[in-house]
């Protein structure tokens, strides 16, 4: 009887278990945290347990990025097929994610300057945590100094050999030489450029493959990364910097739930209730990698699947949002500035502010994908209105919490962004996951979102 029942029962979904992994890992680890304290064989089991499996699951993603992310742009412009559309689309995706991450960082100056919490701050926290994150910070600093971000940015952004671009993970060089393919093939004609389109849409497929494969051990890969960061966190940092980090929190949490969906129902005219419920796995892959780019295959994936973007506009935008559009990460480094002036006394004028904006603004743009990417970014934005960049030592403790908030934030922009441009581009969306995740499973498929 009891094996009828069981062989009834339905498998649990992907995105369940997945959060149940997130909860598991996150209740282990703060367990550990708080009753075992840092003692050595907690090291050992992060060490040599739980951060390997989470390395596993983070690069079976990200070594799916580069050929996915070369597959759907090419494939994506050739497929948009008419070059003023490109054009078009081009434009309208620039200026949604530069429209949209300058919304973020306003949002991030209005808390930050009414909270004000670099005042809160007690000097001998300020000397302590200066003194416990120096060698840390010397190394960003480092970073720092060797990031230049001015017109040879822009030039970079043309890769001198597109196989090194790869093999060095440019997201933009890469991208570059992605776009510009697609457009060659929009000139071949059709008998020439047919074949080559099919065998980048094998590949891309071959690579959806990898995702799905990847993904299956995404809630156990997912509980690692969650036992690893939290089983090492400084808590009592948390209670130190409470102020600050509910500044961030707060508001990335306005951003992600007040100003996306406004955006998702005014442009992409969908529910946003419907929205995040279709993309939960998304949020959850961002939450736990706090990679833009470890997320981009699942991001692509689900924008199909869940929300019916088509797969030209997805291949399209998404590529492009998680190297160029960061919300989150622009928010954060607005807050941070101020915070980190407040602490260091630096009167920060209206003029200076407006600076921090359009900087927070194209750092953001600047900044990889992957955990920390924005660290050394936020030095330069600190530096440019005269405070100290050993300042990030303040706040490195807690920045990895930070990070995954942010990364949620940043992937889930880049899914409003596709979102928009699919609906002004005249394609019906389909927000719905629950339909979808029904039919595959009547059907005995393996895919569940
Ligand atoms: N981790 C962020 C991302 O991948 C970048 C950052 O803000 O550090 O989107």
């Amino acid at each position: 009887m009891s094996e009828g029942i069981v062989g009834r029962r339905r498998p649990l979904p992907l995105h369940t278990k997945i959060f149940l992994g997130l909860v598991g890992g996150a209740v282990s680890g703060i367990s550990v945290n708080v009753f075992l304290g840092r003692r050595p064989e907690v090291e050992w089991i992060v060490r040599t347990v739980t951060e390997p499996i989470g390395q596993i699951f983070l690069r079976m993603l990200i070594m799916v990025v580069v050929p996915l992310v070369f597959t759907s742009l090419a494939l994506g412009v050739a497929g948009l097929g008419d070059l003023r559309k490109l054009g078009r689309i081009g434009v309208k995706t620039l200026l949604y994610f530069v429209l949209v991450t300058a919304l973020a960082v306003t949002i991030g100056l209005i808390l930050v300057n009414v909270i004000r919490p670099g005042e809160g701050l007690s000097e001998q926290v300020k000397v302590q945590l200066l003194e416990t994150y120096r060698g840390q910070t010397a190394e960003t600093l480092e970073q720092a100094g060797r990031t230049r971000f001015g017109i040879q940015t822009f030039v970079n952004i043309v890769p001198r050999n597109p196989i090194a671009a790869a093999v060095q993970g440019d997201m933009l060089g890469i991208i570059f030489f992605a776009l510009m393919f697609g457009v060659a093939l929009t000139f071949l004609p059709a008998s020439r450029a047919q074949p080559v389109m099919a065998v980048l849409s094998g590949i891309g497929e071959a690579m959806v493959v990898l995702i799905d494969l990847a993904m299956k051990l995404a809630p156990i890969g997912v509980a690692a990364l969650i036992f690893s960061v939290t089983a090492r966190f400084g808590f009592d940092l948390l209670a130190k910097l409470g102020v600050y980090v509910f500044t961030v929190i707060l508001g990335l949490a306005i951003h992600q739930f007040g100003a996306y969906s406004i955006l998702v129902r005014v442009f992409a005219r969908l529910n946003p209730w419907q929205f995040f419920s279709a993309i939960r796995t998304v949020m959850v892959t961002a939450f736990s990698t706090s990679s833009s780019n470890a997320t981009l295959p699942t991001t692509i994936r689900v924008s199909q699947e869940n929300l019916g973007i088509p797969g030209e506009i997805a291949g399209f935008v998404l590529p492009l949002g998680a190297t160029m559009n960061m919300n989150g990460t622009a928010l954060f480094e607005g807050v941070t500035v101020l915070f980190l002036a407040q602490v260091f006394g630096v009167e920060l004028s209206f003029s200076a502010q407006l600076i921090v904006i359009v900087m927070s603004v194209l750092t953001a743009i600047g900044a990889a994908g992957v955990p920390g990417g924005s660290l050394p970014l936020l030095i330069l934005v600190l530096q440019t209105v005269g405070v100290p960049g050993e300042g990030i030592a303040i706040i490195l403790g807690v920045d990895r919490l930070l990070d995954m908030c942010r990364t949620t934030l940043n992937v889930t922009g880049d899914v409003t962004a596709a979102a928009f441009i699919a609906r002004s581009e005249g394609y019906a969306l389909m927000p719905r996951p629950s339909v979808v995740e029904m039919e595959r499973t009547e059907a005995g498929g393996e895919r569940r979102w």
